[in-house]
């Protein structure tokens, strides 16, 4: 039981300790999750927003440079000189337009150096539209575009355009394809054209010089892909300008239909329907974040782009799960310490409380010698001290009460050595008073019958033998009453007949009732049976008792003796009808020597031990007596006996 109970408050002090620890710790990672996570979303807004601040102003500041470097280009006066060269200005002979035309091409080749590769070509058509001169960068190697290749580019919008343009005035295409002889170059070289025209002395417009710019050159180290990231440029018909996917790019100039509407057709909506969105979820791509924004170059009214940045939910998540993370492994830790340092207090509160319980058991089973072991100063072991000095206290209570005990024994026994002898003296007082008395009595006896006696004299002879009559009464009574409270009256059971017992005290009593003229009634109840078994002494005694009281206190009217049967009990009943008792006394005139008047002594005789020696004998005999009576009205007395089996087979009803 102890096990169960000391298991029980382990697992409830354990689950405590581990609640104090689950709790609080489950709270701060909730609050600590919710807020990194905030926190986090807000930093990855911050980021992408600033990169595409970052990226759109440096696309911007690029196309712009390579806008102001071909005006610039326009401007020299190297390309004065070949601008008043091509309209015809200047004398020239076959020297003068070599070295112009040459002057020219190194200042197109230093524009091409200078700039870092960011052109791909630049050239120059005449007022026509005639490609006149040029450089192109082929893989590095500057190559020179020679006359013969002399192409009529007049159709061309960065001719037909620039053409008509004023001094400072450059125009910019939106993204091309390089063509070459009128063929998209393979493989595939996205560009932009800047052209901007040139005038002569007289601000006539002499021809136009253009520009390539090579757009991976621009993107390339503006908007990188990786695995977390990856950018798009998207223009004003949806088409890729730039995408991860090479074969997705330039829909609008190879004639596909490859568009972020196609792709994406609800977040191309929000994107087109906006000009700036931070980390919008993707529809179509739940684990994406996209941040867009409008890019609109100044002066480049061809170019009107979006540039968009989709980022994984996970790369932002990351982290989370990272803290997630921490946070799991940070509380596994706590629980194991709450759970290693929880077993240690619990043992050290249960291991004190095991000790209790094994000393109480032992107390139990009479070891009082059994001590609590006092392993600390805390509660438990003021619990243990105290409880040890409970053990000393009951240890000396009990050695007190087997004094005690011991004490009492030889007091039992010393008294009833003094019952012994008691009753050894009244045995033989009684026969010693017995003989000489019997000897009065019977010499009084017949000195009573005798005839020539004075009369006075034999008065005195009758006194002396009813007085010795009435003494030997009282001495067999007290031998009885003391024969029977100390249990040595042995009783015998014999089949009796009632009828018979009750005929011979009909006869003994009789005689009294004709003393006082009182009449005497009798009556046997047809129920009861022809023999009982009962002790025949014991019985005689009860009823000659009853009947002897109850004639001796009626001084007129009748006594009745009837015998009845109630079931498995024999019922006697005595009846009289004189002075009654009161009803205080109804008790305590069964006990010894107790009489309802001690005046009576002396009027009716008597000691106070016939009812005592009725109700021991009733009680030896498994039964009652009752009386019922009031003061002036007579008394009836109730002896109920049971009827043994032998009585119930062999008896049957008369
Ligand atoms: P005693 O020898 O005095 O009769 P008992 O024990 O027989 O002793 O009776 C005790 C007392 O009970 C009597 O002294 C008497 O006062 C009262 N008593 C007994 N029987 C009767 C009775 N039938 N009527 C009135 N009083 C009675």
């Amino acid at each position: 039981m102890l096990q169960a109970m000391t298991r029980s408050l382990q697992s409830k002090l354990i689950l405590a300790l581990v609640l104090a620890v689950l709790i609080p710790t489950t709270i701060i990672s909730v609050y600590t999750d919710r807020t990194s996570t905030s926190l986090l979303i807000d930093n990855a807004r911050q980021e992408e927003s600033s990169a595409l601040v970052v990226a759109t102003s440096q696309i911007v500041t690029k196309l712009g440079d390579a806008e102001n470097n071909v005006l610039f280009v326009s401007q020299t006066s190297t390309t004065k000189d070949y601008a008043n060269l091509l309209s015809g200005n200047r004398r020239t002979t076959d020297k003068t337009v070599n070295a112009l035309a040459e002057a020219q091409t190194a200042l197109l080749r230093s524009f091409l150096t200078n700039t870092g590769g960011a052109f791909r070509r630049i050239y120059v058509l005449d007022a026509q539209g005639y490609l006149r001169i040029g450089v192109d960068n082929e893989a590095g190697t500057l190559a020179l575009m020679v006359a013969d290749d002399q192409e009529d580019r007049a159709k061309e919008p960065y001719f037909s355009e620039a053409v008509n343009l004023i001094p400072g005035q450059v125009y910019g295409s939106n993204v091309e394809l390089s063509m070459t002889k009128g063929h998209i170059e393979k493989p595939y070289a996205p560009i932009i054209y800047y052209s901007t025209p040139i005038f002569d002395d007289y601000n006539n417009t002499a021809g136009v010089i253009v520009s390539e710019l090579d757009v991976h050159h621009v993107f390339a180290t503006v908007v990188k892909h990786d695995l977390n990231q990856q950018w798009l440029i998207v223009d004003s018909d949806g088409s890729y300008v730039w995408h991860p996917v090479a074969s997705k790019l330039y829909g609008r100039m190879l004639g596909h239909r490859t568009r972020l509407s196609t792709d994406q057709p609800q977040d191309a909506t929000v994107i087109f329907g906006m000009d700036t969105g931070d980390l919008v979820r993707s529809q179509e791509r739940p684990d994406t974040l996209q941040t867009f924004t409008r890019m609109t170059p100044p002066d480049q009214p061809n170019i009107d782009w979006r540039l968009v940045k989709q980022r994984s939910l996970h790369s932002i998540y990351g982290a989370v799960s990272q803290s997630r993370r921490t946070i799991c492994v940070l509380a596994l830790v706590l629980l194991s310490v709450a759970l290693v340092v929880g077993s240690l207090l619990v043992r050290s509160v249960v291991q004190p409380i095991r000790s209790l319980y094994n000393t109480a058991q032992a107390i139990m089973l009479g070891n009082l010698t059994q001590h609590v072991e006092v392993t600390s100063k805390d509660e438990l072991g003021q619990l243990a001290v105290a409880f040890n000095e409970m053990t000393t206290a009951i240890q000396k209570r009990e050695t007190d009460l087997r004094q005690q005990a011991e004490e009492l024994r030889i007091a039992t026994a010393q008294a009833k050595e003094a019952s012994r002898l008691k009753d050894e003296f009244l045995a033989v007082m009684s026969h010693e008073l017995r003989t000489p008395l019997n000897a009065i009595i019977g010499f009084a006896g017949i000195l009573s019958i005798s005839k020539n006696l004075d009369p006075q004299v034999l008065h005195k002879i009758r006194r002396i033998r009813s007085n010795g009559e009435r003494l030997l009464t009282l001495i067999s009574d007290i031998l009885d009453i003391s024969r029977i409270e100390s249990g040595r009256m042995q009783l015998t059971n014999t089949p009796i007949s009632i009828r018979q017992l009750v005929e011979r005290l009909d006869a003994q009593m009789n005689v009294l009732g004709e003393e006082k003229g009182l009449a005497f009634k009798v009556q046997v109840d047809d129920a009861v049976p022809q023999l009982i078994e009962v002790d025949q002494d014991a019985m005689t005694k009860i009823t000659t008792n009853l009947l002897s009281n109850a004639f001796k206190f009626t001084e007129k009217g009748e006594v009745s003796l009837q015998v009845l049967r109630q079931g498995s009990t024999l019922v006697i009943q005595v009846s009289d009808t004189c002075i009654g008792i009161p009803a205080h006394m109804h008790e305590i005139i069964f006990e010894t020597f107790r009489q309802v008047d001690s005046s009576s002594t002396r009027k009716y005789g008597g000691s106070g031990l016939g009812l005592a020696i009725v109700r021991q004998l009733c009680n030896t005999m498994n039964g009652t007596v009752q009386v019922s009576s009031e003061v002036g009205q007579g008394s009836t007395f109730t002896v109920t006996l049971p009827i043994h089996a032998y009585t119930q087979l062999a008896g049957s009803p008369a």
